[in-house]
């Protein structure tokens, strides 16, 4: 069972704050130059808030930096020129020690109802510190579908001083009604053509070709065995972006217009597919023999195989 709320509610103002250097590794991953329209989007709609944003797309680690940069934007000391980023308010969210921002994960398990429900004593109390008390699901996917159906009964009452962020890897991911209540914002992936060398690139051709036409994939095996795990994440961040790009009037890679025809549960199991090949990069395994079980998977989704 995930922790409920981090920081508990016994986090104090006399507890010391943490150092400055510490906070800048838990915002780097928000602060690279990709995310720069996301920086500014969130930027422009600090002073008005929604009661509910929803950050997807680009990977988890840098979805949850972006959340707890927002955090701090809301309450940070002198935030003209986004969250300083050193101000007590901005260390302790980056240390998980800020009272009034309230964090579920649902990283390492589900998260559940009984959970969920800890919140509803306090929505009704104003923040401690926080000009705005932030509710933050890491990896909202996670959420129980009880769990979910009670958040949405939270989020029908007005709570002025709070707003909520859930990271997830694609909104399908959540229930439709959950989107529904909230603003979107996509974090972008690293695009193909900024990837080192040609190498990438030329295995998402590959696999493309693969999908396409079931050839050539295993007899390419050895080009593959040099990739490493980064190279493999942003592989499968292309898959995920053809993905979003349904959402979107920008033209479709071969990628995206394979995927598109393909009914709703199967860009889920996509989805999915992307997700437990991202994780096991993480617990080291031969990053190419995550792509290879990556490829044979998304094979037999694309071409109804069972
Ligand atoms: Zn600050």
């Amino acid at each position: 069972m995930s922790k409920p709320l981090k920081p508990s509610s016994s986090a104090s103002a006399e507890q010391p704050v943490p150092g400055p250097e510490d906070a800048k590794k838990i915002y780097a991953a928000a602060l690279s130059e990709g995310l720069s329209s996301v920086r500014l989007q969130l930027h422009q709609i600090r002073q008005h808030p929604p009661q509910v944003l929803h950050l997807e797309g680009c990977d988890a680690s840098s979805r949850a930096s972006m959340a707890l940069w927002w955090a701090a934007l809301l309450n940070c000391a002198s935030p003209d020129a986004g969250p300083c980023l050193s101000c007590a308010s901005c260390l302790r969210i980056a240390a998980g020690m800020h009272p009034d921002i309230l964090v579920f994960d649902g990283r390492a398990a589900s998260i559940k109802i009984a959970e969920v429900r800890t919140l509803n004593p306090l929505l009704g109390e104003k923040p401690h510190f926080a000009r705005k008390r932030v509710v933050l699901f890491h990896e909202a996917q996670s959420l129980g579908i009880e769990a979910a159906n009670s958040l949405l009964k939270i989020l029908e009452e007005p709570s002025p001083d709070t707003t909520f962020v859930f990271t997830v890897p694609q909104r399908e991911r959540l229930l439709p009604t959950l989107v529904s209540r909230g603003w979107v914002i996509t974090l972008p992936w690293q695009p193909m053509d900024q990837m080192d060398g040609g190498e990438e690139r030329s295995v998402a051709d590959d696999l493309e070709n693969f999908l396409a036409h079931g050839k050539d994939w295993f007899g390419q095996a050895r080009q593959r065995s040099e990739l490493d795990a980064l190279s493999v994440q942003r592989i499968i961040g292309a898959v995920q972006k053809a993905l979003i790009e349904r959402h979107e009037d920008s033209c479709m890679t071969p990628l995206g217009s394979m995927l598109a025809p393909l009914p709703e549960e199967e860009l889920l199991r996509i989805s999915e597919l992307c997700q437990d090949h991202g994780e096991a990069l993480q617990y080291q395994v031969n990053p190419s023999y995550v792509l290879d079980a990556f490829a044979a998977g998304l094979y037999r989704i694309v071409h109804r195989l069972g």
